[in-house]
């Protein structure tokens, strides 16, 4: 994909081609943001327009050099993540040992680090060394949605470009208008992503309006037997899904307290949850809308699934 293609990130693009058109690029960038906006998307395409064969300034994406960087099959580009939950000292000294050599085929050494986040300790100190000094023709991408795990003294030899999510209402316009896609699921995809255009077209094929109707109605129906509906895949399965009845439950408050209903997630199901708000008092809502989020907390320690939803259903319809 090419700069002029990506789509809201306009700020950090701008800077990028700014760095690109005043040949001013070179050692260590760091991306910052929430996941789902983009940033690896961006890293791949600034290798490819530093590297490519017909354009200076973008990537071209039909070049051999820019095929060759899609595929992840170019020498001169390098993408580095972690193995296991750390990116190890081994990764660090391989960067070192390609960083120091001219580029094979291409002009610029490219390594990406993507949830750089994941750094050891060890590691850290051996990726500053080379931020110190870092060699002409190379540049080394840090992308991470966590800037705090990072070694300060990393962030500070890095520039920084921050990456935000577009307006809920933008970008359900460019959902429409650049993606053709329909104004119930564009709607839902922007108010659902919270602006991440990312998450957002991750999404668009995957029939998630059925989708999260079929969580939402499990659901319903489930309260007779207190336990929701939930199958139990896998832990990121579950937290999706308890992350979509939060949605259902949120939106119930925000209609009881007048918001506007262009405000509202589900809007699809905007009939039923007018039917839904005199049944649920402020604090009840309350009550189920904080179960839900310790409930998709927990799924990120070490918990058995099955009793954690377990006693969520139990709470959720206490009298
Ligand atoms: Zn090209």
């Amino acid at each position: 994909m090419s700069f002029d293609a990506i789509k809201g990130q306009d700020r950090p693009v701008e800077l990028l081609k700014d760095y690109i058109r005043q040949s001013s690029l070179g050692g260590g960038y760091l991306f910052v943001g929430p996941q789902g906006l983009g940033k690896r998307l961006i890293a791949v395409t600034l290798a490819k327009a530093v590297n490519c064969l017909n354009q200076t300034l973008d990537s071209c994406d039909t070049c051999a050099s820019c095929a060759k960087i899609e595929a992840g099959q170019h020498p001169d580009v390098h993408m580095i993540e972690a193995s296991g939950s750390e990116i190890k000292i081994e990764q660090i000294r391989e960067l070192k040992k390609y960083i120091s050599l001219k580029p094979y085929e291409g002009r610029t050494n490219v390594f990406i680090i993507d949830n750089a986040h994941n750094l050891n300790a060890e590691s850290s100190n051996a990726l500053l060394k080379i931020l110190e000094e870092p060699p002409g023709n190379s540049l080394i991408i840090l992308i991470t949605d966590k800037t705090s795990l990072i070694f300060s003294t990393i962030v500070s030899r890095c520039k920084i470009l921050k990456f935000s999510g577009l307006a809920r209402l933008k970008l359900k316009a460019m959902l429409k208008k650049d993606y053709r896609i329909n104004e119930q699921l564009a709607h839902f995809l922007a108010y659902f992503s919270e602006g991440r255009i990312g998450f957002a077209l991750e999404l668009k094929d995957k029939d998630i309006l059925d989708k999260k109707n079929r969580i939402i109605d499990s659901f319903t129906q489930s309260q007779k037997s207190r336990m929701p509906n939930i199958a139990l895949q896998n832990r990121e399965e579950v937290k999706d899904q308890l992350n979509i009845l939060a949605t259902w439950f949120r939106d119930i408050y925000l209609i009881k307290t007048g918001m506007p209903y262009s405000e509202v997630i589900n809007l699809d199901r905007k009939d039923d949850l007018l039917r839904l708000i005199h049944r649920f008092s402020f604090s009840e809502l309350d009550r189920i809308f904080n179960l839900l989020s310790e409930s998709v907390s927990y799924l990120d320690q070490n918990i058995n699934v099955r009793l954690m939803l377990h006693n969520l259903g139990a709470q959720l319809w206490k009298a």
